[in-house]
């Protein structure tokens, strides 16, 4: 039997992060969010590992901060569901991946902070911002720090990935490490001790096609997931 790989269904590019599970070995799992609260239980019960996908800016409130002008389309019942779901796939002790808005709330989940708008907020930031249509398409650089979850499954230390982020994280989390950076210092991966959960703020499911060096990042969580 394959292992049932969760992700909330109103996510960035569903069909792109439904593909690279199941090229990854895994079974999709899509998750209603309009339903409140409490099935998250009954959902990490169900499920073998959690993908926490893209999507909107978290609610600034979750983190202590009010919202700056260029947050984007908040939906707090959201953030609330995915967050009850994180905790409760965290207490089953079950793996989670998480990509670029996914990579933001792991942070918020776990206590840290965000930086809610990279062009405004951060002198001398990069580019974090590719157009849309062109994501499957490598646009800066990252560097890999230390030994990590994705040095193991990346073939290189340092190399491009895509980037359609206007935050990241500020305030890391305690029990979370960085693991990769762009060139301007901003955190482009994080995991914890364990290395159960681990996040990348780039795409990796809009490039695996193209670049499949990327794919390991998918069939590590589906691996991760077999063994639970
Ligand atoms: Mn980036």
């Amino acid at each position: 039997m394959k292992p049932k790989i969760g992700c909330i269904a109103t996510c960035a590019f569903v069909d792109e992060i439904t593909a690279a599970i199941g090229a990854a070995g895994g079974i999709p799992v899509l998750i209603p969010i309009n339903i409140g609260v409490g099935p998250a239980e009954a959902y990490a019960q169900m499920i073998d590992g959690l993908l926490v996908p893209g999507g909107e800016d978290v609610t600034p409130a979750l983190y202590g901060q009010d919202p700056r002008p260029q947050v984007v389309l908040s939906r707090q019942a959201k953030d609330d569901f995915e967050l009850a779901l994180i905790h409760a796939v965290k207490a089953l002790n079950k793996p989670i991946f998480g990509i670029c808005r996914g990579l933001q709330i792991l942070n918020v989940a776990l206590g840290g902070t965000l930086i809610q708008d990279i062009p405004s907020q951060v002198k001398g930031a990069i580019s974090h911002r590719q157009l849309t249509e062109i994501r499957g398409e490598l646009f800066h650089r990252v560097k890999l720090e230390g030994e990590s979850v994705l040095r193991r499954l990346l073939p290189d230390e340092e190399f491009e990935v895509n980037s359609l982020h206007h935050q990241g994280i500020e305030a890391l989390a305690e029990g979370l490490r960085v693991t990769a950076r762009s060139a301007d210092g901003l955190i482009e991966g994080i995991e914890s001790a364990d290395g159960c959960i681990y996040a990348v703020q780039w795409h990796p499911e809009c490039l695996f096609a193209r670049y499949p060096h990327f794919l390991p990042l998918f069939t590590h969580l589906v691996e991760l997931s077999t063994q639970k």
